[in-house]
């Protein structure tokens, strides 16, 4: 680092953060509450009216935790007690929770188990449920969600009585929903229901702020929902791109963590917010995020200014999930929200076979058209000014039709 000037530069970032470097989700700092020699757990905090507390850190599933024995089990032993997967993820997620389960059976009672349906009608939901059961070796499941919804209308009647027969059944403890599209309307719609239990969201530095985002969680938290943020890291870690980057990341490393761990503390600082789901892959990135879930300290006026700045000078890179605005405006039904958490997944993660396998999932014919047509009007519209007819001409080139 210049002394004079407070920059860092890429090769001070790989010196402090290790060989794990910029481009991994998180780095471990060593500065900071290290969880192994401190044998603590990581807080809890109620989620929603449920009575049930969870931990703030959540383990996701959709990447490769399965195969990882040992590190679930260390997840257990630091208190990430809220696990998530869903029927669709890949890579054996809801087979491993099982073989975990049935290799530690003591632990079922201490993990608040999540999984989600990719179903909408009751007996694709019933099928999917019983499979799940199945898969991970248990008879009930604390949370189900419907995952990943759009509007509100994907839900009715028939979801509503599918889950009090579930509940009733003691097949599943909660209900509710997962979103990173239109989150905030279908919060607010939620809120009016009166029959869900919990939500997770794609919920970051980014989005947080915006009066839209805050009315949301303000009538989930009147009506007892109990909220988990994901994609907290709002597009990934620090890419050396700019100076604020840079001085960002730098004067978290000064302050003994990294720009990713301060993305987390930024949503936990939301006392309503119960739990982070946090794609952790390896022993690495469950150790740093278990740290920072350790470290007490709250970020400062100024650090919060600097994730501001951060935000705002970057907001073209991100997508908002505001499907609403631009999908109606294109020819084709194009999922254009979904082909830019595509591409996130590849550029952020990393995670190019998974995200060229969820491109595959978009019909073939639109994914033949979508580079031919004519996304004008949505770039006007998109409140993020992104690139939309070039980012669609990525996603062709970078995962193939
Ligand atoms: S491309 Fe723009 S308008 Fe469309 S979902 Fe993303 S941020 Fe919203």
């Amino acid at each position: 680092m210049n002394p004079n000037d407070g920059k860092w530069s890429r090769r001070d970032f790989l010196k402090a953060t290790g060989t794990a470097g910029l481009g991994a989700v998180m780095a471990p700092v060593s500065q900071i509450a290290n969880p192994t020699e401190a044998q603590k757990t990581i807080p809890v905090r109620p989620f929603g009216k449920t009575g049930a507390k969870v931990s703030i850190l959540s383990l996701g599933g959709m990447f490769d935790i399965a195969s990882n024995q040992i590190m679930m089990k260390q997840a257990v032993g630091w208190g990430v007690t809220y696990w998530d997967t869903a029927d669709c993820y890949q890579r054996g997620s809801e087979t491993g929770i099982g073989k975990y389960f049935n290799k530690y059976p003591e632990d079922r009672n201490t993990i608040f188990l999540v999984t989600k349906s990719c179903a909408r009608d009751p007996e694709g939901m019933t099928r999917l449920l019983d499979r799940s059961l199945e898969r991970m070796n248990t008879d009930y499941i604390d949370l189900y969600f419907v995952h990943g919804i759009y509007g509100i209308d994907e839900l009715d009647e028939r979801t509503k009585t599918w889950a009090e027969k579930a509940k009733a059944s003691g097949k599943i403890r909660f209900f509710g929903f997962s979103t990173h599209r239109n989150m905030e309307t279908c919060m607010l719609e939620a809120a009016k229901l009166g029959w869900i239990d919990g939500i997770m969201m794609t919920y970051n530095f980014r989005l947080m702020h915006t009066d839209l985002m805050k009315r949301a969680v303000d009538a989930c938290v009147k009506a007892g929902i109990g909220l988990t943020a994901m994609k907290t890291q709002g597009g990934g870690s620090v890419k050396t791109n700019t100076d604020t980057e840079l001085k960002m990341a730098g004067r978290f490393l000064q302050k003994g963590f990294t720009d990713a761990q301060a993305k987390l503390m930024a949503v936990w600082q939301h006392p309503d917010i119960a739990s982070i789901c946090s794609q952790m892959p390896n022993m690495t990135i469950l150790k740093a995020n278990v740290a920072a879930a350790l470290n007490r300290a709250d970020l400062s006026v100024r650090d919060t200014e600097f994730l501001h700045r951060y935000a705002r000078e970057t907001y073209s890179d991100y997508c908002a999930g505001c499907t609403k605005i631009c999908e109606s405006t294109v020819e084709m039904d194009v999922p254009i929200g979904d082909v830019m958490r595509y591409l996130m997944y590849y550029r952020s993660y990393g995670e190019l076979d998974y995200a060229a396998a969820q491109f595959k999932t978009i019909p073939e014919n639109i994914r033949r058209q979508m580079v031919n047509l004519d996304y004008s009007l949505a770039e006007q519209r998109c409140p993020q000014k992104m690139a939309i007819a070039t980012l669609m001409k990525e996603a062709v080139d970078t995962f193939h039709i």
